[in-house]
């Protein structure tokens, strides 16, 4: 896999960029808080795992760290601690860390603990449906778009579930009316446009790309967004 370093000690990112690349991994070091930070903003990651030091010159690595989170839940962060201070492992946990290890510590120990947060990871991964740069959490019940957390109410969930399980498909109104309400086609009844129209208007953002698309007597169709 490709492991992102952030470490300003240029010491211990020398042997982490060694042992992992003997163990078949590719790295991407950053040794500047500000950096990091630039990185972990980025829509898009090119690396799955992230080696977090927290003391780091400018932005704090707690700030890089709820950045990560931010914009890639998905990507399993390790960090990497001075001391054997419960404050800060707490902190960093609470912000979303996946583990943490103590300085110094024993390489195999780490690379334990590197296989384990990629395997919840992965266990997390198929509680989600994913199209595009739409992101349903199957467990939590939220959505992400490029980024973005968005709550929904329990029928918009479903509604964009029910899409989501379906891309690129045209589902009639009464599909929708009879999955999502589980009720038989009421002649005139708009509710499915009607929560349409709110999906849209949380879904989209400027710069997005509209994913709900109205086929005039038809219905609605999920669009994949292109990339
Ligand atoms: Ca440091």
């Amino acid at each position: 896999m490709n492991v992102l370093i952030v470490e300003d000690d240029p010491r211990i990112t020398s042997f982490l960029a060694k042992g992992l690349k003997a163990e078949g991994h590719a790295t991407i070091a950053v040794a500047d808080g500000d950096e990091a930070y630039e990185i972990a903003e980025m829509p898009v990651a090119d690396y799955d795992l992230v080696l977090l030091d927290l003391g780091l010159p400018g932005t704090h690595g707690l700030r890089v760290l709820e950045a990560l989170r931010r914009t890639h839940p998905e990507v399993p962060v390790i960090v990497l601690t001075a001391r054997d201070d419960l404050d800060t492992k707490v902190r960093g946990l609470d912000a979303g860390a996946a583990d943490y290890v103590t300085k110094p510590y024993a390489f195999e120990e780490l690379l334990a603990r590197m296989r384990a947060a990629v395997r919840a990871r992965d266990q997390a991964v198929s509680n989600q449906l994913v199209v595009g740069d739409l992101r349903l959490d199957l467990l939590t019940k939220v959505a992400w778009r490029a980024g973005r957390r968005i709550d929904l109410s329990v029928r918009e969930w479903t509604l964009l579930e029910y899409f989501m399980r379906h891309p690129d498909q045209v589902l009639s109104r009464a599909q929708i009316l009879n999955h999502v309400w589980e009720v038989d086609f009421e002649p005139g009844s708009n509710v499915v446009d009607v929560y349409v129209g709110y999906l849209r208007r949380k879904l989209n953002a400027p710069g997005l790309t509209p994913l709900l698309q109205a086929l005039r007597g038809a219905g609605y169709r999920l669009v994949p967004p292109e990339g």
